[in-house]
């Protein structure tokens, strides 16, 4: 029989963990396939792990792995990944905003042989307005640079075992799922879903970390901003030899004025320039080095009975696990 691997990826979601398997097990129960529940605990500190042993103990389709640390959500996107045996696998989030009730046709689709189930807002649930401009102009940003329509987009997705597989031999370390997703390709379908209000707690993302995750993503998917500094540097270039040769003119003239605002504005902007095309050369820099130290994406604390053992305390490519 076939199995499904429900991947959710949990930072402090204590009180959403019962909930949540509870909710998918009335989801899936039905559907013919085998499933197991994934819950990845990123570091939690407030005993989301704890919680989820506890599930486990009744709930023999609960599995879950604790990190050392908190490693962020993408690093415990792929620890699931990695850890889950299903034929196909689906990521949601554990606060039940990706509603399970898109689940069935999700299946329904895989069955009739998609790869990839891409999961699709049709609208964003309620936000704040700081958050929703936020991520709205992260959105646009990002699908110019990636040239992928992300607007819609989330992490809400099924994948095939062959799509599980090609991922997991991507070798870079810092990763974007969203985009890593389309980038595989596989035969794809969307299901739309309507997101739903957080069952509880709250957002576990600060202004800080988006930003820190939008600048993040964009180096690690385009080379655009790179490009455009060099494309600023021959504009400026431009801009000098013609002002360069106005200037010897002048000189030969005879009439070398006194222009002393050209000078210190065009010290200002070209400084500016510098330092703008420095940081975004320095961030990808960043990245390389990052990606040059081979650090494993995460490291796992401890997992409940039912998976594996080795994976513990990895120091561990995801190949070796
Ligand atoms: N999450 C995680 N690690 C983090 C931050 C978030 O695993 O460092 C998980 C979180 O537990 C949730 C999902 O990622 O299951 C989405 O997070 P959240 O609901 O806070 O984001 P939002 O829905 O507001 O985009
Ligand atoms: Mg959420």
């Amino acid at each position: 029989m076939a199995l499904v691997s429900i991947v959710l990826p949990a930072y402090n979601e204590k009180e959403n963990i019962a909930i949540a398997a509870k909710t998918l097990t009335e989801v899936l129960d039905p559907l013919p396939e085998e499933y197991e529940l994934l819950f990845i605990s990123d570091g939690s500190r407030d005993g989301t792990y704890e919680e989820i042993l506890r599930v486990a103990k009744d709930n023999p389709h609960v599995k879950g792995a604790e990190f050392s640390r908190n490693f962020g959500k993408e690093a415990a996107i792929f620890a699931g990944l990695e850890l889950a045996a299903g034929d196909a696998v689906v990521v949601m989030d554990c606060d039940l905003q990706h509603p399970p009730s898109a689940l069935p046709e999700m299946l329904e689709k895989w069955r009739d042989g998609a790869e990839v189930v891409e999961g699709i807002k049709n609208s964003r649930g309620r936000e704040s307005l700081g958050y929703k401009l936020s991520a709205g102009l992260f959105y646009r940003i990002m699908s110019a640079l990636i040239h992928m329509d992300m607007k819609a987009s989330s992490d809400y997705k099924l994948l095939d075992r062959k799509a599980v597989a090609a991922l997991l031999e991507l070798p870079e370390r810092r990763t974007f799922f969203r985009a890593l997703s389309f980038w595989v390709g596989f035969r794809t379908e969307r299901v739309t879903y309507d997101v739903q209000e957080r069952v509880a707690g709250k957002s576990k993302w600060s202004m800080r970390s988006l930003i820190r995750y939008a600048v993040s993503n964009a180096t690690s998917f385009s080379t655009a901003p790179l490009q455009a500094v060099s494309v600023m540097g021959w504009v400026f270039l431009l801009f000098a030899v013609v002002l360069g040769i106005q200037t010897l003119v002048r000189f030969c003239m005879g009439n070398a004025a006194t222009g002393f605002t050209t000078v210190i504005l065009l010290l200002l902007i070209i400084g500016g320039l510098l330092l703008v095309g420095l940081g975004i050369v320095g961030h990808y820099i960043a990245r390389i080095y990052e990606e040059v130290k081979g650090r494993p994406r995460y490291i796992i604390r401890d997992v409940t009975d039912n998976l594996p053992e080795q994976v513990k305390g990895a120091w561990k490519k995801h190949d070796q696990i």
